[in-house]
């Protein structure tokens, strides 16, 4: 089907559930024809971003690319995702001026509940010193101010907030085909 472009960001903390809930809404997108590209922060660190660091400088090199291919498929028609823990609110506001259409989902999972969580162990890890500049714990994470959508993961199932973002897509006229 062809469609609007547009751009799904996720941002939250590490285990905050922005790759969890992306996947789900990768699915519910396909099951509606729409053409979606998912840029995951971990995977995009192995390839287009590998050798870059956690400094604010890398951090913010990472984002702009993920930014950039967003925008690249954005503007062919494609539905974006990026979920990737995109801690400065700078930065997320260069990208949402860049690819225009552009729905900001918040993650929010509270750091306790993340770190109990502590999927890959990192929390762990940086509580003991052993990883530097870990977001949450010694290295920011600004909240969005005016998210499109805010996903609560402690009162929500990864499935109920796919279903919200879909809702909000669907407002907002994204998931309408091109006429
Ligand atoms: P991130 O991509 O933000 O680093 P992940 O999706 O990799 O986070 O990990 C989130 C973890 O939290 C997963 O193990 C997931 O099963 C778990 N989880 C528990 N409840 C939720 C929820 N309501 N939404 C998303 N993830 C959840």
């Amino acid at each position: 089907m062809e469609h609007r472009g547009f751009t799904i960001w996720f941002t939250g903390l590490s285990g905050a559930g922005k790759s969890t809930i992306a996947d789900i809404l990768v699915e519910k997108l396909r099951a509606r024809d729409i053409k979606v590209e998912l840029l995951d922060g971990d995977v995009v660190r192995t390839n287009l971003s590998k050798g870059l660091g956690f400094s604010k400088e890398d951090r913010d090199i990472n984002i702009r690319r993920i930014a950039f291919v967003c925008h690249l498929l954005t503007r062919n028609n494609v539905c974006a995702i990026g979920a990737a823990i995109s801690p400065y609110r700078s930065i997320r506001d260069e990208a949402r001026a860049m690819i225009g259409n552009f729905v900001e989902v918040f993650v929010s999972t509270p750091l306790e509940e993340c770190e109990k969580r502590d999927v890959k162990g990192l929390y762990a890890k940086a509580r003991a010193g052993e990883l530097k500049q870990f977001t949450g714990i010694d290295d920011p994470y600004e909240e969005p101010l005016n998210p499109e959508v805010v996903c609560f993961t402690t009162e929500e199932t990864p499935e109920q907030s796919a279903d919200k973002i879909m809702g909000k897509l669907d407002e907002l006229g994204y998931l309408a085909p091109l006429s």
